[in-house]
């Protein structure tokens, strides 16, 4: 009962995205303590660079140097270039001369941003050759960027983004083409299957999941790619075979230009925003393509619905499992340390840290808040059952479920501290000791458990029934004049009456009886100053009277008023 509540508990407050944040957290961390893989050698990254900038003297960087860069890198025979510059207006000098680099250099792909508040038109000639993608980059709540766009729509016009278009562009010479999937909305390019993220997938709540959107499974922030310099493209020094045949992307990488986006990568808690360009994340969307449609790498897919729920679940069983073995193992090996069971908690909250790693590192996203979360509420509540499943037994009689005689005393010495009228009534069963010779100690444990029932249901709420000692009873009734609590003590001789138990040996009736000795007590100022005055005295008068009951024929209630 405790798992699924606390699971049920749990998708409540990850259905608000309390968790969300703390999901993002783990997956950035997930990321960053990745070995580094290799760079990507069929990708490399011309940066321009602060020093560029400054190099060049100007910004935007002008139309005949940028021409001049597009020419060295065609010579070098790449396999696409694209250029992740916002070029929709003319940057003189030398537009003339670009715009024939546009056009004579076929594998070329220009950007725009089609999507979001504010959009950048393409630059005219390769709208026209229709050779541009879209640049933007969706980010999350807290600024990261987690997710590619693969395509978007804008109205009718469906636009691919820089890193897919990129991609499809290199692997046409492989011959390799997205193709329609075993299911809808599905695509198989190469090796890899394609799936549109979902808006609730991995640690992610009602995500926006427009277009076909992709978890970004990065290779890595800087370093993760061969990177050369504009400066170096313009004067012709870097090695031919860093081009050739690779996917060439153009982009800034200056801090005073800010195309610089949030990653994983960026740990501000240790101390350093690490910023990452843009273009830089189209080549890891591209790397990402790539290498899962030829290398078989695993794309990054978040487990969803009711799988999700399945996996809390889970962990809720073994964090329930967990506590309560440990709980009882110390119960009975008497050891009473919370420490065992605290620690436990730890190992299985570290267990799916663990677990879900090893699903992150084959690709896939497991969360881990909420299963962590669901393992110490179960903890919690298996800790606060425990605690009062101890109280029970220190305070409740195993036998007849009514409280024993520890606890009685502990209540009787509160109610003799309050003002007012106090009655107690104390209660034995006739010839019990006939009975159990005559029908067995066990009918009679049955019989007690059916006197006790039939005390309880005599009394009112605020009255304290106890198992004073075998077969006596003691009915606390607070508040209360002799009237009323011979009136109470009248009731319990008579339900006890009424359960009509066969008993041959009693020579009070042919069934088992009761007899009840009531005491009353005015606690007054007079009483208090007295001194002495303790709940004892209220005990040995009920005592007496229960004593002339038994003597007087038994089966009765007689009252004994405390002057
Ligand atoms: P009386 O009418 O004078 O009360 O006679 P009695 O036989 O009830 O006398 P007494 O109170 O001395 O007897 C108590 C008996 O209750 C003795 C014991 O065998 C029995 N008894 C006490 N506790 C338990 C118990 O937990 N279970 C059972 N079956 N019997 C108990
Ligand atoms: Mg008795
Ligand atoms: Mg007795």
């Amino acid at each position: 009962m405790i798992a699924p509540g606390v699971t049920a508990l749990v998708a409540g407050i990850s259905s608000i995205g309390w968790l969300q944040p703390v999901e993002w957290m783990t997956l950035d961390l997930f990321f960053r303590s990745r070995p580094l893989e290799p760079p990507d050698r069929r990708i490399t990254v011309v940066t321009i660079t602060d020093q560029d900038i400054t190099n060049i003297g100007r910004w935007p960087i002008p139309d005949d140097l940028l021409a001049k860069a597009l020419s060295h890198l065609h010579a070098h025979q790449p396999r696409v270039i694209g250029l992740d510059l916002y070029r929709d207006l003319p940057v003189e000098p030398g537009h003339q001369e670009l715009v024939r680099s546009f056009t004579s250099i076929p594998n070329l792909i220009g950007v725009h941003r089609a999507f979001g508040l504010q959009k950048v038109p393409p630059p005219p000639v390769l709208d026209q050759l229709n050779r541009v993608a879209d640049a933007s980059v969706p980010e999350d709540d807290d600024k990261r960027v987690r997710r590619a766009l693969l395509t978007g729509k804008d109205g009718d016009r469906v636009y691919q983004g820089l890193g897919l278009a990129l991609a499809l562009k290199y692997l046409e010479k492989e011959q390799i083409l997205p193709l329609p999937g075993n299911r809808p909305n599905t695509y198989q390019l190469g090796l890899a299957q394609i799936e549109p993220f979902r808006g609730g997938d991995g640690g992610y709540e009602n995500a926006d999941d427009l277009g076909y959107q992709l978890l970004l499974n990065y290779r890595g922030s800087d370093g993760a790619f061969q990177t050369i310099t504009f400066t170096e493209v313009l004067q012709n020094r870097f090695q031919a075979d860093w081009v050739r045949d690779r996917v060439v992307l153009i982009g800034t990488t200056a801090e005073s230009v800010k195309d610089l986006f949030l990653t994983p990568y960026g740990d501000e808690s240790a101390g350093h925003t690490n910023w990452t360009p843009g273009v830089i994340i189209h080549a890891n969307i591209t790397s990402q393509i790539l290498s899962a449609a030829q290398d078989d790498r695993p794309l990054l897919r978040g487990i969803s619905g009711f799988s999700k729920h399945l996996w809390v679940l889970i962990w809720a069983f073994v964090g329930v499992g967990t506590s309560w073995q440990l709980l009882q193992a110390n119960w009975v090996h008497k050891r009473l340390t919370y420490g065992s069971a605290i620690i436990g908690i730890w190992f299985v909250s570290g267990g799916i840290v663990v677990v879900s790693y090893l699903f992150f590192v084959n690709g896939w996203w497991f969360p881990v808040a909420a299963p962590v979360f669901a393992v110490n509420c179960a903890a919690i509540i298996c800790f606060a059952y425990h605690s009062y499943k101890l109280q029970h037994f220190a305070y409740f009689d195993g036998l007849t479920q009514v409280a024993n005689r520890r606890y009685f005393d502990l209540h009787l010495a509160r109610q003799v501290y309050r003002k007012g009228n106090l009655s107690l009534v104390l209660c034995d069963v006739d010839y019990f000791k006939p009975y159990n010779d005559t029908y067995g100690h066990p009918a009679g444990d049955r019989c007690l458990q059916q006197v006790a029932m039939a005390i309880r249901r005599a009394v009112r709420w605020k009255d304290f029934v106890a198992r004073y000692g075998g077969e006596e009873f003691a009915v606390i009734v607070p508040a209360s004049d002799a009237k009323t609590a011979v009136h109470i003590a009248e009731r319990i001789a008579d339900q006890v009456r009424q359960l009509q138990l066969p008993h041959q040996a009693s020579k009070a009736a042919d069934h088992v009886t009761i007899s009840c000795g009531v005491a009353t007590v005015e606690i007054n100022a007079q009483r208090f100053n007295s001194g002495g005055w303790s709940g004892s005295d209220l005990i040995a008068a009920a005592d007496q009277a229960l004593y002339r009951a038994k003597a007087e024929g038994r089966d009765r209630v007689i009252l004994n008023r405390l002057e």
